[in-house]
């Protein structure tokens, strides 16, 4: 029998599902060129700045702090987008996680627009650094969401006319059952919206590149160095097994991957896996399934998310837990959902099965915390992290840089502690979600 990891090891997200630097099997690992391994810190240095975390929110911190002249390190524990901005579903979504009428009944009317404004940015900071730096990650236009019933399809409809009229939102076109049906060959799906200003992107390569960028805007990256420990005070101290870095200002970027680095944080983002698998290639049997090149998500609780890769393989995600492993046979969890929408793909074979660790908040939108005036953090995007992440990172460094204006519209969200506390938040959010699982099953 194997030696079971030390109770310690099996207990953090860090290691329980990974073993130390090395990225997990996916289809987005195994599709891109790998960069060069980053020396992990040794000795005690001076930075400006400070950032834990090498994923979206940390690496677009470093590059936009440091194309403002800061002196910037990035640590993280593993690799460069190690986390889950190397394995998720790819899909760069409009809009905040919450939709604007609901934004708007929980925050007012300014604060939810400026909202939408801000996520509208976030979606072109996206495609600019893209642009920018020249990122070869696949980047193609288009999300569908699709609905199950007429009565999903009615409200989804009914959202896109209220973004029409309230923002002027012209991206989306009313699927109905017929175009749905013509888009996607799922008996399932009844109709839907098609928003062809959001997009999908291979997001390895999408962390790679602005990793790159980072390091040419004169950012310095150090892997496999893990911080224990914050020593807050007028000089800041991250503190690793071999070095520590002594700054004005830290920022976190550990998303699910925090632990209790920082309770403050860990009470309020609590980490859960996701699920993704990617069949052997379609070949001619890929148009069967999609017949455009574009995402789709569906209104599940528990969501299912697929799209075709690159070389024809379908890239499907669904099924969830909220315990520290994954569970033992990822390919079995993803293929249910996946043969219930796609019953024509049998006879398929799965060539990769890989999880990966999001945060989510309970109100299902990003914490942006100052834990001192000089330590912030940025976490729980609750699935929809690509463009809110990358902009966060461009948020936190215009609040450094003195522009308070983007960072304290997106804190002023009241964003509750999970109950139960540290030690108790996690079994009670298992009942919740367990919950809300067994309705999608039910159909209710
Ligand atoms: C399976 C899956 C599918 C998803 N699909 C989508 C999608 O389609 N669209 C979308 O918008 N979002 C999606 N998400 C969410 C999205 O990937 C995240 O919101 C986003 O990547 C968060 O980026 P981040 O930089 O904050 O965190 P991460 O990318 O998770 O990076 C955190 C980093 O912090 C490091 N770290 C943690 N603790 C320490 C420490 N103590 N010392 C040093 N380093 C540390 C970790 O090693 C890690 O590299 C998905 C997530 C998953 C897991």
């Amino acid at each position: 029998m194997g030696k079971r990891a030390p109770s310690t090891e099996r207990m953090n997200l860090l290691y329980s599902n990974d073993t130390q630097g090395n990225y997990p099997e996916s289809w987005y690992s195994a599709t891109t060129q790998h960069l060069n391994a980053f020396p992990s810190l040794k000795g005690s240095k001076k930075y400006d700045i400070c950032i834990i975390g090498a994923g979206y929110t940390g690496l677009s911190a470093a590059l936009h702090l440091s194309k403002l002249g800061y002196s910037v390190a990035v640590l993280d524990a593993h690799r460069v987008g190690f986390g889950a901005s190397g394995r998720n579903g790819g899909q760069l979504g409009t809009g905040q996680r919450l939709n604007q009428d609901e934004l708007i009944r929980q925050l007012g009317e300014s604060n939810a627009d400026k909202m939408w404004h801000l996520a509208n940015d976030a979606v072109n900071t996206v495609k600019e650094i893209i642009r920018t730096y020249k990122i070869d990650c696949h980047i193609s236009p288009g999300i569908a969401t699709l609905g199950f019933n007429s009565k999903e399809v009615r409200e989804l409809h009914q959202y896109a006319e209220y973004l029409q009229k309230r923002y002027n939102y012209k991206g989306l076109e009313l699927l109905s059952h017929e175009a749905c049906n013509a888009l996607c060959h799922s008996k399932k799906y009844t109709g839907g919206i098609l928003d062809m200003n959001a997009a999908h992107l291979h997001p390895l390569r999408f962390v790679f590149g602005l990793a790159q960028a980072a390091i040419k805007a004169g950012a310095h990256i150090f892997e496999q160095s893990e911080v224990l420990k914050l020593v807050p005070g007028n000089v800041n101290k991250a503190i690793t097994k071999a070095g520590e870095i002594q700054s004005e200002f830290i920022v976190l970027g550990c998303n699910g991957y925090l632990g209790n680095l920082e309770p403050k944080v860990a009470a309020k983002v609590m980490p859960i896996n996701n699920f993704i698998i990617a069949t052997e290639p379609l070949v001619d049997r890929a148009k069967s399934i999609l017949t455009k090149d574009i995402a789709v998500a569906d209104t599940k609780f528990v969501v299912n998310y697929f799209r075709l890769s690159k070389d024809n393989r379908l890239l499907f995600g669904g099924g969830e837990n909220y315990s520290y492993k994954f569970p033992k046979n990822i390919t079995s969890t993803v293929l249910k959902p996946m043969l219930e929408i796609f019953p024509q793909l049998s006879d398929i074979k799965i060539d990769y099965a890989w999880g990966g660790t999001l945060g989510i908040t309970r109100q299902r939108m990003p914490y942006f915390g100052r834990i001192t005036e000089k330590i912030l953090s940025v976490s729980g995007y609750s699935g929809h992290g690509i463009g809110t992440a990358t902009h966060a990172g461009k948020l936190i460094s215009m609040a450094i840089n003195g522009q308070q204006d983007g960072f304290n519209t997106m804190a002023s969200i009241p964003i509750k502690s999970f109950p139960g506390g540290a030690r108790y938040k996690s079994p009670l959010l298992i009942l919740a979600m367990s919950w809300y699982a067994l309705r999608d099953k039910l159909g209710i």
